[in-house]
Formats: structure tokens, sequence, C-alpha cells
């Protein structure tokens, strides 16, 4: 009796296994991409029209049309009059819904941003309780979902800013960084603003000895060290600690040169979220911009309407008016540091209410321009700096061959406007076609 339950248990295991290579084998049929233009910012380009083939997920070739020779079976993509690109990174994202009662699954919002164009994103932050699902989540079917970095909670102090860990030891903190490198953590993240920008009451900071056990920790383990940090004499301090990244552009004044010195140091990447600051600014003028452009019509109405009455700010962030006077300051000094050399990535805070999934990513790009980067830069920022980011140059964000097939097939082109990056016709993950 108990054999023969075995017996079926391993034949439906058998079954089971089946399915899935069948969809593994779907997932892996060659696709020729034909006669599109090509636009991978920073390598030297085909001009004319060009062939992409994907095969087992990778960017096998890339030549000018008519050169290369086709597998055999290959599904075919006429690309011609169309623009391919690799799929674009948001690289702060914490993968809720943006509506003011911040829900949504965190793996049904990751899902939907292949829609939108967004092959990468990273969560800087995800809360421990959901963490090792979200990973599982991904885990069991990668191409379902963009390729995903992900922090495991964040690290902050006792009645400051955000939910997290609160060490009030170097020591504390070291062994903290521990856990998150034994969890597979893609980093660790500092919360470091007393959100002046934002309150007239002030949050208190972390410790700076324990910043600085946090960052240097993380660097022993080989993490990178990432902070929220806006003010710039905060996070002067934490670049002096040797941080990785500002995950917050910087908003409370000009910045100077000392400022993009420890910048250069660091080689650190600067992410701006100027969705972030300007749906902070004010929801009302942000729901305009969200639904004029969201030209496939995608947006929930009622969500929009929410906005548009929504009162600016809350009881504890009480001082909307001081981020609305420097929201000049905040492009300003993006501009300065893409202008400086100082690699820019795209990122946006998705989740926090106003900043909606996908649309904010695209709508990031577009802001990048009107602080003054051409549309060359910002496509940069949303596709090779993202990889370099995280040392993975050459492995995703190019069309190079031997990188992963995440792409982008596009009707307009968007270095003539940058708006054209919603002009979507299909998105490629991993050498899947998921729209
Ligand atoms: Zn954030």
């Amino acid at each position: 009796m108990r054999v023969a339950m075995i017996r079926v248990l391993l034949l439906m295991t058998a079954a089971a296994v089946a399915v899935v290579a069948v969809n593994v084998a779907a997932a892996d049929e060659a696709i020729v991409i034909d006669g599109g233009t090509l636009i991978d910012v920073g390598r030297p380009e085909l001009t004319g029209p060009a062939t992409i083939i994907i095969e087992q997920g990778r960017i096998r070739a890339v030549g000018p049309a008519g050169e290369l020779e086709w597998p055999a079976g290959a599904r075919i993509i006429d690309a011609r009059g169309s623009y391919v690109m690799p799929g674009i990174a948001d690289m702060h994202n914490h993968l809720r819904d943006g509506l003011f009662r911040q829900g949504g699954d965190q793996a049904g919002v990751l899902r939907n941003l292949l829609s939108w164009g967004i092959t990468t994103t990273f969560n800087p932050g995800v809360p421990v309780e959901e963490y090792a699902a979200l990973r599982s989540a991904i885990a069991a079917d990668p191409a379902a979902y963009p390729q995903t970095f992900l922090i495991r909670g964040v690290f902050t102090t006792k009645g400051g800013w955000g939910n997290g860990f609160t060490p009030e030891t170097p020591a504390e903190a070291r062994a903290i960084v521990l856990q998150l490198k034994a969890a597979g953590s893609d980093g660790v993240k500092l919360m470091y603003d007393d959100m002046r920008w934002a309150t007239t009451r002030p949050f208190p900071v972390m410790d700076r000895a324990v910043a600085a056990a946090i960052i240097d920790e993380a660097h022993k383990q080989g993490m990178l060290a990432f902070a929220h940090a806006p003010i710039q004499e905060l996070a002067k301090q934490v670049l002096e600690d040797g941080i990785d990244c500002l995950l917050h552009g910087i908003i409370s004044e000009p910045i100077d040169a000392e400022f993009i010195e420890l910048m250069k140091r660091n080689n650190a990447c600067y992410i701006s979220t100027l969705t972030m600051f300007q749906t902070n600014a004010g929801y009302a003028e942000w729901a305009d911009r969200l639904k004029a452009f969201d030209f496939e019509k995608r947006l929930d109405s009622n969500a929009l309407a929410i906005f548009h009455k929504a009162p600016n700010g809350t009881a504890r962030l009480d001082n909307t008016d001081w981020t609305v006077e420097r929201l000049p300051v905040l492009r300003l000094n993006l501009f300065t540091a893409n202008s400086a050399g100082i690699p820019v990535v795209i990122g946006t805070d998705t989740g926090i209410p106003g900043v909606l999934p996908g649309i904010a990513a695209q709508l990031e790009m577009v802001m990048h321009v009107e602080a003054g980067l051409t549309p060359e830069d910002v496509l940069k920022a949303a596709t090779s700096n993202p990889a370099l980011m995280f040392g993975r140059a050459g492995q995703f964000g190019t069309l190079a061959p031997g990188a992963q097939a995440d792409l982008l097939i596009l009707n307009a082109d968007p270095r003539r406007n940058i708006e054209n990056i919603r002009r979507i016709r299909h998105v490629i993950r991993a050498g899947r076609v998921v729209r």
C-alpha cells in the first residue's frame, strides 16, 4: 500500500517536472529581432537596421540586418521601423502599489513592472517579515519577474525615520550586518536623515560611529552600503565613512566641490528620486501629471481622483513648503552631479503614496531630461549605470552579446523625445516575450 502510494507520488512528480520542462523550453526558444534600430548608449552602435539573436535567455549575436545566420525554428520579430534598447531599471522601488493605504503584494507589483518596460529593479529595504517569501517567489520563476536586487530591512535609530534595526553600539550593528550577509541581502541601507526637508520637528539621526561600523562591516563582507541621506552635510558624513550610493538626491542646498570629490573618491552612484520629492511637494499637481502621461489609460481614475483631493504632507511631515521651495535645487544638483561624471542611476522610491509602479520610472526619466540631462545620459542612467552600480557591467543593461536578453522594442525613438519610452511594443525578459 505504502509502496504503491509512493509510486503514484513519484509519477505525479514526474508529470509536474514535465510541465515545468515545457515552460522552460518555451522560454528558451530562440528569438530573432530583425531590422530594428539599436539604442545602446555608450557602445559603438550599428546605425543601420540590425539583427539580434537571442538564445537561452541571452543575447547571442548582434549584427547588421541580413548578415547573421538565423537559428532554425526561431521566433521572428519583425522590428523594421522600431527601436530596440536594453530594458529599463528602477533602482529604488519598494514594490508597493503607491496608494495611501500602502498596500500591494510585493511579488504581484514586481511582476507587473515588466509590462511598463522595467526589467531590473532594486528594493532597498524589504520588511524583514516579507523578505524570505519574496526571495522564494522570485526564485521559483525568475523570468516571470524583473531581475531584482533586495536589501533585508533598513538601519535607523530609536525615534528616527523609518522602521528597522536600531543598533546602539558599533558591535551590535556589525552583528546585524552578518545576519544580513547570511540571508543573502544585496547590501545594507542606512537612514541618515533628520527629515528637515519635510518636517518642522526633525527626527534624531543615527550615531555616526554606528553608521561607520555598518558601512565598514558591509564592505568586509563584500556587500555594498546605501544611504538615504538627502541633506548634504549628513551625506558627506556617510561618504567620508565609505558609502557606495545615495538613494535620494541632495535637496538641502547646491552640492559643493567637497561633496563631488567624496562621491568621486567612493565611485558612488547618485539616485535622485525626483518623482518622490515632486509627489511630496503636491499631490494634485502630481495627479494631473500622471493622468497626462498615461497615454494607454492604465491608471485607476479613482486613485487619481483621491490624490487630487489629498492634502499635502501629514501631521508629522508638516513642512511640504520647504520641499516645494527646494525642488529647483534638487534638479540643479542632479545636473551638476551628472556633469561632474558621477554615475547617475534612475530610481523612484515607488510605493510611497503617489509614486505609482511602472509609470513613475518612465516619468523619472522624463524629469531627468527636464533637469537638463540629455536623453542619452538618461538612457545610460536607466540601463548601463545600474549594472555598473552592482559591479555587473556588460551582464545586463546592454545589447552586447553575452548579456541577459532583457530588452524593449519601442515604436518611437526615446533619443528624439524621452517620452517615447512609454511607446512599448514588446518587452523581453531573460529571452521570454512578456508583453
Ligand atoms: Zn526608499
